[in-house]
């Protein structure tokens, strides 16, 4: 048992890069605003006959955009989406009506299929794999926005379960070219220019720093019990060559998981081939220990990069690119909805303990 646990943990911590997003950490029992996602059973098959995104079914699906390694054995695959949210048949621009704006719903919507394998889950899968996987990310990405200068931003996403949206069990990530940069991007590279152009350092590589060197201990002013303690590496999951996964201290989700790249940079589009390796190893590792904690983890998976176009030119040495992944043990309440105060019943420091005791292979 160690320290934290002994006492509830009923606090409101502010995420260090945006701050107006904040977390309600509240382990007391009876502080359950949230009702737990059932788990729902795996589905393990490699193939099945029905299902559009299994090999020899390809004539179910839009054709063939990408394959890897090659058409015929492909092991990873990208089609149009059937029902894509945004799509280029369209080029009105934006509309403004009064106060209401609307811009055209321009974009291109992608499925990759991440895996031949139907039922596989992220941790099973090979680091070669999973290396060819964040290639495929990373070169589509740059195909998007190379085509086309109207797109602002390319959005590469994983549903993986019910709970998190997955409407076909076969496992597959999406990717969205958008005409504009989402909300949260623009969030997370604004207040990361504030803090460069206060501090001269990227808040990331400052989280990174503080991550792997900080150590406090913090005393109750009356009684003199040590309130908290912080030790070095409290909150990292997973220290690869060069990545890291880490718990942040303000985590909307009870297991939400980032990785990034422990040296500064901005766009994923800079990572080399070496460097997605190590980012392979890092994810499955850190998704392996995610499966042995929560067991069968649904999840939804997003990669924030620094955005393109001038307004961003600038956030080059502020800005840090990263994947979130937020496993979804739970569902959303009206409170949360309302408040914008998400709750997190398990604290972040014994969600990162209880992850980084997991015993996993090499
Ligand atoms: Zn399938
Ligand atoms: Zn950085
Ligand atoms: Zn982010």
């Amino acid at each position: 048992m160690t320290r934290h646990q002994s006492r509830p943990v009923r606090e409101i911590r502010i995420n260090p890069i945006v701050p107006s997003e904040s977390v309600l950490v509240s382990t007391a029992r009876g502080m359950r605003p949230r009702k737990a996602e059932q788990p729902v059973a795996r589905d393990r098959r490699q193939q099945v006959a029905t299902c559009p995104f299994c090999r020899g079914n390809e004539h179910m699906t839009p054709p063939t955009l990408y394959a890897w390694p090659d058409e015929k054995d492909w092991a990873i695959r990208i089609v149009e989406n059937l029902f894509p949210v945004l799509a280029d048949d369209r080029s009105e621009g934006a509309l403004n009506l009064g106060l209401q704006q609307v811009i055209d719903g321009y974009g291109r919507h992608e499925v990759i299929i991440d895996h031949w394998n139907h039922g596989i889950a992220l941790h099973e899968m090979s680091e070669a794999h999973l290396q060819a996987l964040a290639q495929t990310y990373r070169d589509r990405m740059r195909f998007l926005l190379e085509r086309d200068p109207r797109i602002k931003y390319v959005m590469v996403f994983k549903n993986f379960g019910p709970a998190a949206g997955a409407s076909i069990a076969h496992t597959h990530s999406q990717i969205i070219a958008m005409p504009v940069v989402p909300e949260n991007v623009i969030n997370e590279a604004e207040h990361s220019r504030i803090h460069y152009r206060k501090f001269g350092r990227c808040i990331f590589c400052a989280l990174i720093d503080e991550a792997l060197t900080f150590e406090a201990t913090i005393y109750d002013r009356e009684s003199g019990e040590v309130r908290r303690r912080i030790h070095v590496g409290q909150y990292v999951i997973e220290r690869g060559e060069r990545f890291l996964a880490i718990k942040p201290f303000a985590s909307r989700f009870e297991w939400e998981i980032h990785i990034l790249p422990s040296r500064h940079q901005a766009d994923f589009l800079q990572a080399s081939d070496e460097d997605l390796a190590d980012f392979a190893r890092v994810l499955r590792r850190a998704m392996a220990r995610l499966d042995h904690v929560i067991g069968g983890a649904q999840y939804n998976f997003f990669l924030h990069t620094q955005p393109r176009g001038e307004d961003y030119a600038d956030c080059q040495p502020s800005y840090h690119w990263h994947l979130e992944i937020c496993p979804r043990t739970s569902i959303p309440t009206g409170f949360e909805l309302g408040s914008g105060l998400y709750v997190s019943t398990v604290s972040p420091e014994e969600a990162a303990e209880r992850l980084r005791a997991v015993q996993i292979d090499p």
